[in-house]
């Protein structure tokens, strides 16, 4: 779950991160009475789920509590990369900073927690990295070791910053890694970190993503506010689906975790064949495969705009193939119509009775195929066509 900037704050503030005084504010009337409580002037920021609002003017300055209203009434409403503000953030304005940079992060590729620091802060990180990398220090964690103020130390260094702002620097780059650990974050950035003339660091904006996995051990739950969250996999932990959306065009069910994965991995290298296709989801629908089950799994992927074609590979276990067979029948009659093709591929207990109920109920958008190489090229060729 990704958070907006000013819940961010709120943990970074728990952690002994130092963050502007401020409170969020759903019209411009409360806009305006948070303004009169603070030190002018303030800025006024769109609450969105995405980055470059400064840039698409959703951050502003505002000299006293009536242009706070009047900003606050600009921004509300405003459509930001396709997020609407339903909030702004009012905030005591920082005056004379420099802006740095300072993120951790899952870095999956290379198997490791990431630090990012640079001392280019306040833009694109991406830009950065591109055209300035001697700016951008990269340093992986080990996470059983984490970072302790001389990794911190190290990490400011690495970076460029000022010698004289590394020491001050390094302490909020050790609570920074606090919030990451302690609240379970897959990402926690800061951008811009600023330092003031007179000394202080403090954390101007935020971003975290918050690992769904370990919500039960927080008290996130406040946190999420269902209006933007995630969309299909929202959807599919809705209907209690372990479902992870992928970038592919081949919708992918099957009945245990282990086979669903080797079937994304069949799928992609079929896929290099047919204009590189890949893998649009992982969904396990577990040991039972009933008509309702397989209905609301079919229902999920066949929503995905992005998916062209879909693969049903289920190994009978326990729950036999007929069943499964079953099951995929009375799904397509509650669904309706297929909008793409099926292909499946029913193999253990019960397989022979399980393609038969298939092919006698012969709907037009089934395809059975006996093997699973078999199935993964066809589907790829039928999402390619
Ligand atoms: P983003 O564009 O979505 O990343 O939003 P930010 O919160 O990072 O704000 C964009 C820019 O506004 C920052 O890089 C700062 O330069 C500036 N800014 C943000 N907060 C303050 C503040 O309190 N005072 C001043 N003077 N500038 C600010
Ligand atoms: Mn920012």
């Amino acid at each position: 779950m990704d958070l907006y900037e000013y819940q961010a704050k709120e943990l970074f503030a728990r952690h002994g991160i130092t963050v502007p005084p401020g409170q969020v504010a759903a019209t411009p009337q409360e806009a305006r009475a948070i303004a009169t409580e603070l030190k002018v002037p303030v800025v006024i920021k769109a609450q969105v789920k995405t980055g470059g609002r400064g840039k698409a003017g959703g951050v502003r300055l505002a000299p006293g509590p009536s242009a706070a209203e009047d900003e606050a009434r600009r921004i509300l409403g405003m459509d930001i990369k396709g997020h609407t503000a339903h909030s702004v953030l009012v905030e005591q304005a920082t005056g004379g900073f420099e802006e740095y940079y300072a993120a951790y992060l899952v870095d999956r590729a290379n198997r490791t927690l990431l630090a990012m620091v640079s001392s280019e802060g306040g833009m694109d990180i991406e830009e950065v990295a591109a055209t300035k990398p001697e700016a951008l220090a990269r340093i992986p964690i080990d996470a059983t070791s984490g970072v302790d103020l001389e990794t911190a130390r190290l990490l400011a260094a690495r970076a460029g910053l000022p010698e004289d702002v590394q020491d001050a620097v390094a302490e909020t780059l050790v609570r920074l890694w606090e919030v990451l650990v302690e609240e379970d974050a897959l990402l926690v950035e800061v951008n811009p970190l600023a330092c003031t003339s007179d000394g202080r660091v403090l954390a101007l904006d935020g971003k975290i993503t918050l690992d769904g996995n370990a919500a039960f051990r927080h008290d996130h739950a406040a946190f999420a506010d269902g209006s933007d969250d995630g969309g299909l996999e929202a959807r599919a932990r809705a209907k209690h689906l372990n479902y992870v959306k992928l970038a592919g065009q081949v919708g992918v069910i099957g009945n245990g975790a282990g086979l669903v994965m080797s079937t994304l991995d069949v799928v992609a290298y079929a896929g290099e064949r047919f204009d590189g296709v890949r893998p649009a989801n992982f969904l396990d629908i577990g040991g039972g495969a009933s008509a309702q089950v397989m209905a609301d799994g079919l229902e999920i992927i066949l929503f995905d705009p992005d998916v062209r074609a879909v693969l049903v590979n289920v190994f009978g276990g326990i729950t036999a193939c007929d069943a499964v067979a079953n099951g995929i029948v009375k799904a397509l009659e509650v669904l309706g119509d297929a909008r793409c093709p099926i292909v499946v591929r029913l193999d253990g207990n019960n397989a022979e009775a399980g393609r038969e109920i298939l092919s006698d109920a012969a709907h037009p958008m089934v395809r059975v195929v006996t093997t699973m190489d078999g199935a993964a090229e066809l589907v790829a060729e039928l999402a390619a066509a």
